[in-house]
């Protein structure tokens, strides 16, 4: 009996589509055919593998719109986000596309002849991608990957497969070879998990929970496989007395609430500087206020639903905690939450300390500089998190202070193509983007030859 999954529009909760979820033995099939198509594609000319990942950058350019559309009705989110979501994709494309022509080794001296390195591909790269960003995340794994010479099998999250298997498509469709990028919708209890145990696929590119990344490590162990693992957050937006409190306060709902808080970067708590607290909830009350919960198709929208009744319910869990003050959102069907804002008792109150996952923010207060150093750094997670202050010796100390790995000041945003993306401590292992990506990617291997 094949296995199917009904792929649910979170916004009105309707049927989209029904998806076929790959078996073990169909899994098996498509990584012996990526294990072959590897060794082609780790020979083509590194000109012409450049030349196809821009045709393939193109391609998704010229389906940005019907990507977008894919993502807002398998998704709920807005159609900025999904627009912006599809130009990523092309956009990392085209970042990467520059990498076959410029993936340097070195020249060592050395006494006896020359010493030179290369950076050789690994082979089949596994890349499993969670729900609540599914274009830009696999395109962060498959791109660099392709680039690197590797083939590539891309497990898409059950919830949220449409995309991703388009992309797959369009990938054919720029003459990207048959077998070089597959996509295989599927269980993470089967596919994923054979991403991890096939001798074939030589890494496995994980984001997703921390609970999942520790069993994938685990995993991965058995065959000493290459593991980049992208997990959780609770990242804070530290907010200085000298800062611009009001302009920290009207970004603020953005920074967490985007994707409707279903964001690893999400700034889930905020700290404030106490002689600021009174200024900047009430310019944040505005912002909350005017932050639009509606129909993602509109062009007006800040936010849309979550992604699922199981998402609401643990969401909902969290909403025991005092409330200051809450936004709005549609009634009917869908999964539609209001944004909503709490003052925790304490650092030990549960939203506080556990990643909610949901349009949900925690506001506390700290006396100076080394308390919200303290109280940021107080947490398992250290993925993201903005400083707001216009002492620029402030923002460098705070910054040099807080474990995390992707810092912004007097600014929320914390991905860019161009640079470095990854975790502190259980927020993940290695980095995503960025110059250095291809070393993720590739062997270093070192060939001496004798002068004899
Ligand atoms: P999840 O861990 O449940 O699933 C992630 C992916 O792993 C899915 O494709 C799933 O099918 C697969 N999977 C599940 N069990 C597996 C197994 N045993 N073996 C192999 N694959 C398996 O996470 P989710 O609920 O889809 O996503 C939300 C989580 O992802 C949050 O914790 C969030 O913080 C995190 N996240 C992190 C980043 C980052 O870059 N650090 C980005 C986005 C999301």
């Amino acid at each position: 009996m094949p296995s199917t999954y009904d792929v649910i529009n979170p916004a009105n909760e309707s049927i989209v589509e029904t998806v076929n979820l790959l078996s073990l033995e169909e899994t098996d099939a498509v990584i012996a055919k990526a294990a072959k198509a590897f060794e082609n594609w780790k020979n083509v000319a590194p000109g012409e593998r450049a030349r196809l990942l821009r045709a393939f950058s193109q391609v998704v350019t010229d389906h940005r719109e019907e990507l977008a559309q894919l993502e807002i009705t398998n998704s709920g989110h807005t159609r900025g986000n999904a627009l912006w979501e599809a130009d990523n994709v092309a956009n990392t494309l085209m970042y990467y596309a520059a990498a076959p022509e410029r993936l340097f080794g070195r020249q060592i001296p050395v006494p006896g002849g020359i010493d030179v390195t290369f950076k050789e591909p690994l082979g089949v790269v596994g890349v499993i991608v969670p729900w609540n960003f599914p274009m830009p995340i696999a395109g962060w794994g498959f791109a660099p990957a392709l680039a690197a010479g590797n083939t590539v099998v891309l497990k898409p999250a059950e919830y949220t497969p449409l995309t991703a298997i388009r992309l797959g498509e369009l990938a054919l469709k720029a003459g990207i070879p048959e077998g070089v990028f597959n996509v295989l919708p599927g269980k993470g209890s089967i596919v994923g998990n054979r991403f991890v145990t096939h001798p074939l696929v030589r890494k496995v590119v994980f984001t997703g929970s921390t609970t999942v990344g520790k069993q994938i490590m685990v995993g991965c162990a058995d065959q000493v496989k290459r593991v980049t693992l992208e997990l959780g957050g609770k990242s804070s937006n530290i907010i200085f007395a000298d800062a611009d409190v009001a302009k920290a306060a009207a970004g603020a709902p953005g920074a967490v609430f985007d994707n409707a808080g279903q964001d690893c970067c999400a700034r889930s708590r905020i700290l404030v500087q106490k002689s600021a607290f009174d200024t900047f909830m009430e310019h944040f009350e505005v912002a909350v206020k005017k932050f639009r919960v509606e129909d993602p198709n509109l062009a007006t929208a800040d936010m849309g639903p979550l992604i699922s009744k199981k998402q609401f319910d643990v969401v909902e869990s969290f909403l025991d905690e005092p409330v200051a003050f809450k936004g709005s959102a549609p009634t009917g069907p869908g999964y539609w939450m209001p944004p909503t804002v709490l003052l925790p008792k304490n650092t030990q109150s549960r939203s506080w300390r556990e990643e909610i996952f949901g349009p949900v923010v925690s506001v506390m207060t700290f006396e100076d500089e080394a308390e919200a150093i303290q109280m940021a750094n107080d947490s398992e997670y250290g993925l993201s998190g903005s400083i707001w202050t216009r002492d620029v010796g402030r923002a460098l100390r705070v910054s040099r202070g807080i474990e995390t790995g992707a810092l912004s000041v007097n600014s929320n945003s914390s991905v860019r193509f161009w640079t470095p993306f990854g975790g502190f401590k259980q927020s993940g292992l290695g980095r995503e983007l960025g110059p250095d990506a291809l070393d993720s990617f590739t062997e270093v291997k070192n060939v001496f030859i004798s002068n004899d």
